[in-house]
């Protein structure tokens, strides 16, 4: 299949079957699932024999095109995603054989639980899980406040810290011993995205589950890839915004064009970043050539730009736009988590800052 047939039947998938729910997913925090498992039944989880600049690149245009209409689902997606890349990345075959071929079919779902250790790599805070080495595994103690994409089948990957030892990575179904899920729907956006509190109270983790032992050299591994895919929210949803300023182009005798912020400024600046962003991405699978302050970099400007296209598209609406269940103020609301989600746009400010320090 050609890039662009994948990318029509990519975009008519999400017209018929996602459009339908977004308000329900955005008002009444749906959980699309059934959606999320169809993508996987019809191989857009594929990753297996696959060159990984492909995959990259499919990955990031998924998220992109899921972004264009509902960021929930995208950043579902990305969860499901970026747990894959945890899998590909670990030397645990054993867990990889039994997990991924279900995983990339949607028959089962995973989420990753670490914004906290991403926060401590960057000295922000500590690590809130503690692993105790027990025979056969590790005791795990501690609470993660935010994971989302869980479930009664599905997987989550998460840090903690050992004591005397380094960290580990290791994965975790949501229904084991000791672990309670309480879900949260408290937020402006985004609670359509199963996302739990989730305490650990000795939950034993078997060598089987641990995905890296010492966690850094994986984590060095994963980080350009899960930094880099979060890119694909921004660039959907900045698609989105410039389309909603589109819309209302006309209104009032042209008054919109006194505003300093255009669609077509939005557009030059998301085309140009688009494709510094594609080219990283085809490019992960040479490490050597890829710059962690470029990622950095272009995560950033993606968060901003969505920003400030769809503070825009609020200013370009006027009334019609403030009103509560109006895709733009939705928009909005959206373009505020892709610039608090781990790395928020304040922690790649001070990444920024430290690597040129
Ligand atoms: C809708 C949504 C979905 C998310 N999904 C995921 C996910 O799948 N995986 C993931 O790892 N992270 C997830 N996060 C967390 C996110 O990536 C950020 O880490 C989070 O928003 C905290 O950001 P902050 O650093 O600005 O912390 P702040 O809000 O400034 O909080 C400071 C500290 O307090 C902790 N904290 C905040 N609120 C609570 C609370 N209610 N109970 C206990 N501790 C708390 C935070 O973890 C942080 O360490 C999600 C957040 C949101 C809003």
């Amino acid at each position: 299949m050609t890039a662009s047939s994948d990318l029509v039947r990519i975009e008519s998938l999400l017209n018929e079957q996602l459009s339908p729910l977004v308000p329900a997913i955005d008002q009444e925090g749906l959980y699309p699932e059934s959606l999320l498992r169809h993508l996987g039944h019809a191989g857009y989880f594929s990753v297996q024999n696959r060159p990984q600049p492909e995959t990259e690149t499919a990955f990031l245009r998924l998220i992109e095109e899921t972004a264009k209409h509902c960021v929930s689902t995208a950043f579902l997606v990305w969860c499901h995603l970026t747990f894959i890349r945890y899998l590909l990345a670990s030397q645990n075959d054993r867990l990889r054989r039994r997990l991924l071929p279900a995983l990339e079919q949607g028959e089962s779902l995973g989420g990753t639980g670490l914004s906290n250790a991403m926060k401590f790599l960057s000295e922000m805070e500590p690590l809130r899980l503690k692993a105790v080495r027990t025979r056969g595994g590790y005791r795990v103690f501690g609470t993660l406040p935010f994971v989302s994409n869980l479930g009664p089948d599905h997987w989550f990957g998460f840090m903690a810290e050992t004591g005397d030892c380094l960290p580990i990575v290791a994965a975790v179904p949501c229904r084991v011993d000791g672990l309670t899920l309480e879900e949260r729907r408290f937020f402006i956006a985004l609670n359509g995205t199963a996302t739990y509190c989730c305490h650990f109270r000795g939950v034993f983790v078997p060598e089987e589950w641990v995905l890296a032992d010492p966690a850094d050299p994986f984590i060095r591994k994963i980080r350009p890839g899960f930094v880099l895919s979060q890119s694909g929210m921004a660039i959907g949803l900045t698609y989105a915004a410039v389309r909603l300023m589109r819309r209302f182009s006309n209104k009032q005798g042209n008054v919109n064009s006194y505003l300093p912020f255009q669609p077509e400024h939005a557009e030059r600046r998301i085309t140009h970043l688009r494709a510094r962003i594609y080219g990283l991405a085809a490019a992960l699978d040479r490490p050597n050539e890829v710059s962690f302050q470029e990622i950095l970099r272009v995560r950033l400007e993606a968060a901003e730009l969505a920003l400030e296209t769809a503070q825009a598209a609020l200013l370009h609406a006027g009334g019609s736009g403030f009103i509560r269940g109006s895709e733009v103020e939705r928009r909005v609301r959206e373009a505020f988590f892709i610039a608090v989600v781990t790395p928020a746009v304040k922690q790649l400010r001070k990444e920024l800052t430290r690597s040129f320090a």
